[in-house]
């Protein structure tokens, strides 16, 4: 099983280019699988439940890995989720944003953030759109505690792959725009089209580790 996994990280790190980082999504995954990829090179891992993270955080304490949060962030999870996590990709909304901010600056953190932005309709995810965020980006701006660096995105389930690649075009075009570095889009079944379109973070669990023994949430 190790061996598989190794060898489909060594492809995906082949595949991409280099500016589209592997995020390796490991919800789903015992921290032993963790810890065999972490061995091969990889410092940054994903997970969507604090309550999952945590343990395996905890057993594999010895790494130097940077853990990123990319699930639903539920305004009661917000200070687990600053205090455990480097990165956080799932901020969709003003008013999560200034929780973040006021329990970081509590908590003596600098979350590094990126904001969920939904630009196309879907029912089952949360996302500010474009409009939205230009409404709220001077208020975002002026928070303290966190360092906003880009949008993240997800296309909605069954969408055609031109129709993904439109999608993660105009993600990328408002990052730019708002002079954001970081754009976290794609995943295993549309990560080729993401990484084509200015993804910085490829945000990959089965592809890597194969099928996910426990149901976790992935819709965000
Ligand atoms: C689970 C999840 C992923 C990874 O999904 P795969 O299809 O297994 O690659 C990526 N992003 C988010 C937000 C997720 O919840």
């Amino acid at each position: 099983m190790t061996d598989s996994i190794s060898a489909r990280w060594q492809a995906l790190h082949l595949d991409r280019p280099p500016s589209a980082r592997l995020l390796a999504v490991s919800k789903g995954h015992p921290a032993a699988a963790v810890r065999s990829v972490a061995e091969l090179g990889q410092c940054d891992f994903g997970e969507s439940r604090i309550q999952e993270a945590l343990p395996k955080q905890k057993e594999l304490i010895d790494l130097q890995l940077r853990w990123h949060f990319i699930g639903r962030l539920q305004s009661n999870k917000v200070r687990p989720v600053v205090k455990a996590f480097d990165v956080i990709h799932s901020v969709d909304s003003l008013s999560l944003a200034e929780r973040v901010s006021r329990i970081a600056v509590e908590e003596g953190r600098q979350p590094e953030v990126l904001l969920q932005v939904k630009l196309r309709p879907d029912p089952s995810k949360g996302g500010v759109s474009a409009e939205e965020l230009g409404a709220i980006w001077s208020d975002l701006l002026a928070l303290p505690g966190l360092r906003i660096s880009g949008l993240m995105t997800m296309a909605p389930l069954g969408m055609a792959a031109e129709q993904r690649k439109g999608l993660f075009a105009d993600c990328r075009a408002l990052a730019d725009r708002l002079k954001l570095a970081e754009c976290s889009m794609g995943m295993s079944m549309d990560w080729k089209e993401a990484a084509e379109a200015g993804s910085t973070w490829l945000r990959i669990g089965s592809a890597l580790f194969g099928s996910r023994l426990v149901s976790t949430d992935s819709a965000n």
